[in-house]
């Protein structure tokens, strides 16, 4: 099904005809068996990134593409309708982008162009073992040596560990609490920055986190970002964006559900009938369809009002918290739809029901969304 889109520009246009042509070319053919195997797809984030998809809302003078959020979103939602891990991909990275392009001095804002061509990949790293929604508790450390910081301690469930060429290090530098926190940026070469085994994850096999250890781990004294102290504000300004790109994420997934629900709905006979002209069915595939459009609208609301500039955090949170309880929903109703055929591998709706799930946890779980959005009301 075609989503009627009204777009901002006729380049916002060709950019999702160019991301439609990549999914069906690029993603589609792949995902299933790249999942199925564990593999992570490298080759194909090169690819999107020399179609310049991987710094779509960053300014063009920095390396990116200069698109609004609106329509970055909207390019998101296209690609996890064909492959969630390679949706998931693009927002980590343009999230792991933010703190240099936001905060970076002058020489750590060189590497711009590169991350935001997509030759160098991103992490970020502010999970612990012991710090997850309460990340401002976290106990991994970095102590001043001479010019330089040694880090030591375990950051958890980090996309793109070991894959990544550059990692964002949400580490202690003062006391307790928020404030003592800064964000080193670390190379994937760097000494003592060691990626562990993959996690053996429920879905987004193909791009499963892994912790990763900082034993006595040499960052250079200018790969501070920001100000010292500053690094929990810098997280949290890069999770607000970065819940919008999960959001995404769910109403694309969703979106897919919905379509393939419908197109078996409409082959599948059961008494002597085409299974969608049962009106159990049929208003079950409507809510389907609704609850989707219902998540677009909040995403895309939420993304012009950062578009134009104006607080978002609160809009986010929700966008977040609903576009993803709404994925759930929607993709168990599709496995529903296709009845026992909707729970074997044969069909894609059993790997999106897996995959909707992680999109309630990521990025603040949504109690956690749930306490953004109470407290500001
Ligand atoms: C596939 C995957 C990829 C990830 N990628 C990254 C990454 O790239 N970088 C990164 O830093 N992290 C990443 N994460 C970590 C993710 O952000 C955390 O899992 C998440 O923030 C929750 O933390 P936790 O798992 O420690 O759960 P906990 O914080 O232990 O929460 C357990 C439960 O308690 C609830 N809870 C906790 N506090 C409250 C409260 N105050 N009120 C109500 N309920 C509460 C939670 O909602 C949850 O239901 C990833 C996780 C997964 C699964």
């Amino acid at each position: 099904m075609t989503v009627d889109r009204i777009l901002p520009t006729d380049e916002a246009h060709d950019l999702l005809a160019l991301t439609r042509e990549l999914a069906a070319g690029e993603l589609a053919p792949r995902a299933a068996d790249f999942e199925a195997r564990g593999e992570f797809p490298r080759e194909v984030l090169r690819t999107l990134g020399r179609s310049g998809l991987l710094g779509l809302p960053y300014p063009e003078a920095d390396g990116g593409s200069g698109q609004p959020y609106e329509v970055y979103l909207q390019v998101l939602e296209i690609l996890a309708g064909s492959w969630l891990a390679i949706a998931e991909a693009v927002s980590v990275h343009t999230l792991a982008c933010y703190p240099v392009y936001a905060h970076g001095s002058e020489r750590q804002r060189k590497m711009l162009p590169d991350m935001l061509g997509g030759d160098l990949l991103g992490a970020y790293c502010l999970s612990e073992p012991q710090g997850g929604s309460d990340a401002a508790h976290m106990s991994t450390r970095a102590v001043r040596d001479g010019e330089d910081w040694v880090v030591t301690g375990t950051k958890a469930w980090i996309t793109h560990a070991g894959h990544a060429d550059f990692y964002n290090i949400f580490c202690r530098t003062g006391g307790a609490g928020a404030r003592g926190i800064s964000c080193l940026l670390a190379d994937a070469a760097t000494p003592g920055l060691e990626p562990q085994k993959p996690e053996r994850v429920m879905g987004l096999r193909a791009s499963a986190p892994a912790q990763i250890v900082l034993d006595d781990a040499r960052i250079g004294g200018d790969r501070l970002i920001g100000a010292e102290g500053g690094g929990f504000t810098i997280a949290m300004e890069a999770l607000d964006a970065g819940r919008l790109g999960i959001a995404a994420c769910a109403v694309g997934l969703a979106q897919s559900a919905v379509d393939y629900a419908v197109a078996y709905a409409k082959e599948r006979e059961q008494f002597g009938r085409k299974i969608a002209e049962f009106q159990g069915l049929g208003f079950l595939l409507a809510d389907m369809a609704t609850q989707v459009s219902a998540a677009r609208a909040l995403l895309l609301s939420a993304a012009r009002l950062k578009d134009a500039g104006r607080p978002f955090s609160v809009e986010a949170a929700k966008a977040k918290l609903f576009a993803t309880d709404m994925a759930m929903r929607v993709t168990t109703d599709a496995v529903q739809v296709l009845g026992g055929a909707g729970y074997v591998a044969d069909h894609p709706v059993e790997r999106w029901f897996r995959e909707a799930k992680v999109l309630q946890i990521v990025e603040g779980t949504n109690q956690i969304q749930r306490l953004v959005i109470s407290r500001a009301l």
